[in-house]
């Protein structure tokens, strides 16, 4: 789950992590009052979920409460357009305003699982405030990433060493090893999946401050933390997967064109890989998981089919714990609720999938039966191409 700088902010200040003073606010006048109470210069922040806020205009320095206000009726209601939401943007509901810092270096610090070592890796970097992925791309001997060992936990030789290849000298080494740690702390206290302060300065006056805050939390950890699933807003995720998630249901929503429905994370990576291979692409997968029923596929179907990018349907389900006939029976109920006038393929393979299959047929919906899944991807394919 993602969360918005400002609330990362607010967690982040309760574990001592440095951040500037600062209000969120949801209307222009709001973010005149937080401005005035701050005094001078202020930042006017967009929150939405994505980065690169500053690129795309989100971010503005201004002067005075007045120019605040002016930069928040400007921020709040755009559609924020960056590298990483989309072209659509984002609609900005809020701003966060915080007090200016005048910043004489921009460094990077993050923490992430690696999951090729099986740690936590903690990354700290001397090129802040630009896109990391970049920089790790370009140039990654540029960041030192150091692995936690999971029973030993951070220990200070390692906080030390990362403070030093932050650049940092003098009495900046104790406050960038309790900053290192502080943000240790806190990734671990709310397991988080990522934590990542880009940029992390140096003031003008030698101060270190989280500028920027962000932070992802495990979902399998978030029945630990009720005060942080309060945070969730779902008005920055994808309104399918939202709804998917309502019923359990895994839904992830992609670019293309064809919509599939399948139980199992491999077998959905599989089908994907094939109606790719086959010339089209997907559109989004819904997995229904393991033990699936007549109402969970009739959910997943109805979910699938919202989608308007949806051309045509590949259902291809595995059945081991699901049978077949409870995936055909909930298909035939959820295509007899909707109205449906899209081209549906159905592969299903296993445990009672002759009787799956002899449901299908029996029903008076129009449907392809494939039996491979190289036929199922084909079929579906022509059928995206003959709607074109
Ligand atoms: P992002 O673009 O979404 O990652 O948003 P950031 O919070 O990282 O802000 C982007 C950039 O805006 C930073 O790298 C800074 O250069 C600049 N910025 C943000 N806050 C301040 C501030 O208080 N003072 C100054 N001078 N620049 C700021
Ligand atoms: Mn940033």
């Amino acid at each position: 789950m993602k969360i918005h700088e400002y609330q990362a902010k607010e967690i982040l200040k309760a574990f001592n992590v440095p951040v500037p003073n600062g209000g969120v606010a949801t209307t222009p006048e709001e973010a005149e009052a937080i401005a005035k109470d701050l005094g001078g210069t202020t930042v006017v922040k967009a929150q939405i979920h994505a980065g690169g806020r500053g690129k795309g205009g989100g971010i503005k320095l201004v002067q005075n409460p007045k120019e605040a206000r002016v930069a928040a009726s400007d921020i709040i209601g755009m559609d924020l357009v960056t590298h990483q939401t989309g072209p659509e943007g984002q609609k900005v509901k809020q701003v966060w305003v915080e007090e200016a810092t005048d910043i004489d270096r921009e460094l990077y610090l993050g923490i992430v699982l690696d999951r090729s070592q099986s740690r936590l890796t903690i990354m700290a970097s001397q090129a802040g405030g630009i896109d990391i992925e970049e920089v790790a791309a370009s140039t990654p001997e540029k960041i030192l990433k150091v692995a936690i060992h999971p029973g030993i936990g951070l220990q200070s030789f390692q906080a030390r060493r990362l403070a030093l290849a932050l650049g940092l000298e003098g009495d900046q080494i104790r406050q960038g090893v309790a900053f290192i740690t502080a943000l240790y702390n806190a990734f671990i206290a709310t397991d988080c999946s990522l934590a990542e302060i880009n940029p992390l300065v140096v003031s003008k006056d030698g101060n270190l401050l989280a500028l920027d805050a962000k932070m992802n939390f495990d979902d399998n950890a978030l029945y630990r933390h009720a005060d942080i699933q309060e945070l969730r807003d779902t008005d920055e995720e994808d309104a399918l997967e939202v709804e998917a998630s309502e019923f359990d249901l895994n839904s992830i929503k992609l670019d293309g064109e064809v919509g599939c429905m399948v139980n199992g994370a491999g077998l959905a990576m599989a089908t994907m890989d094939i109606v790719k291979h086959a010339g089209s692409s997907p559109a989004n997968f819904l997995d229904v998981g393991g033990g699936t029923n007549v109402e969970r596929v009739k959910n997943a179907f109805r979910i699938l089919m919202s989608d308007g990018d949806v051309k045509a349907v590949l259902i291809n389900i595995f059945g081991g714990i699901v049978r077949c006939d409870r995936v055909a029976e909930g298909v035939v109920q959820a295509l007899s609720d909707l109205t449906v006038n899209i081209p549906i393929v159905i592969r299903l393979q296993g445990t009672n999938a002759k009787e799956g299959v002899q449901i299908l047929q029996n029903s008076d919906l129009e449907f392809t039966v494939a039996l491979g899944l190289k036929e199922a991807a084909e079929a579906v394919v022509e059928a995206v191409k003959g709607a074109a």
